[in-house]
């Protein structure tokens, strides 16, 4: 499948930032978007500024760790729109500061719930009715901190990315066969919510040196287009900007 022949997205964590600037490129392209966002009031006013704008664009609060809540998402919008054919797992929280040692349990089990288990409650909802159906994309947004842990203080977040990136890799070689395509999106520094995410947890806010060589930095908009370009069954497994990958390809230095 690819974006000329998509119909109806399911964008998690929509209402902001990255999910926000995906869903726009996707509705930009002719495809029905349902934003689903923990954050009623974003959703509210995200919905606001796009009625009138997109034909098809509509919005349902959910709590990405709510199994429940997904099969109710879920329904409501396949009544609205159809089928659901390209699923973006894009919700998340930051974490920030604290070094594994100092590290409040709490704070471990919330990142991992809503970056960890969060996406897998989204694949668990859908990946068995895109597979019986032969056709669709799954994008589950990671970060480039999925694929370069070696930060202090940052490694509860570079550990659920990296599961993130692994869940990820297993599903594409499960669902290709079937005719269903998957992407990992990995970010860089993109300015949006997540540090305020971040700071309600108490973490500390980024600073923009943690990646060897720089992080210019993305807008949300451009994380849209990636996705948009992505959803192709032949199309790269991990979505970013180039020089992210060239960064981190540094690390994997191997003794032959
Ligand atoms: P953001 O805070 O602007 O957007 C995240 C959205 O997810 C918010 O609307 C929030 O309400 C929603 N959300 C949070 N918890 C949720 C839950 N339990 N259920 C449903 N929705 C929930 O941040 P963003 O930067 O746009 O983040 C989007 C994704 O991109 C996240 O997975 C994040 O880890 C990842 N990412 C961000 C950056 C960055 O620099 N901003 C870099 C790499 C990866």
């Amino acid at each position: 499948m690819n974006i000329a022949s998509a119909r109806h997205a399911l964008v998690t964590g929509g209402a902001s930032g990255i999910g926000r600037g995906i869903a726009d490129a996707l509705a930009h392209r002719g495809v029905a978007v349902t934003i689903a966002d923990i954050d009623g009031a974003a959703v509210e006013s995200t919905l606001a500024d796009r009625t009138g704008v997109f034909r098809l664009f509509r919005g349902a609060v959910l709590d990405v760790r709510d199994r429940e809540g997904w099969c109710s998402v879920k329904r409501e919008a396949e009544d609205a729109f159809g089928p659901v054919d390209i699923l973006v797992n894009n919700a998340g929280i930051g974490f920030n500061g604290t070094d594994f040692a100092d590290l409040d349990p709490q704070i471990f089990d919330t990142v991992i719930d809503i970056d960890v288990t969060g996406v897998f409650n989204g694949v668990s909802a859908f990946a068995g009715d895109l597979r019986a159906r032969g056709r669709g994309h799954i994008v589950n947004t990671a970060s480039v901190m999925g694929l370069t842990a070696g930060v202090p203080g940052r490694g509860v977040y570079s550990a659920a990315k990296a599961a993130v990136v692994a869940m990820s890799e297993a599903l594409r070689a499960e669902l290709a066969p079937h005719g269903v395509g998957v992407s990992v999106l990995c970010p860089g520094l993109v300015r949006s919510g997540l540090d305020d995410s971040t700071a309600r947890l108490g973490g500390e806010v980024r600073r923009v040196d943690h990646i060897k060589g720089g992080n210019a930095g993305m807008a949300p908009e451009t994380a849209g287009d990636i996705v948009v370009r992505g959803i192709s069954i032949d199309a790269p497994y991990i979505l970013t900007h180039p020089h992210y990958l060239g960064n981190i390809s540094t690390r994997y230095d191997s003794i032959a």
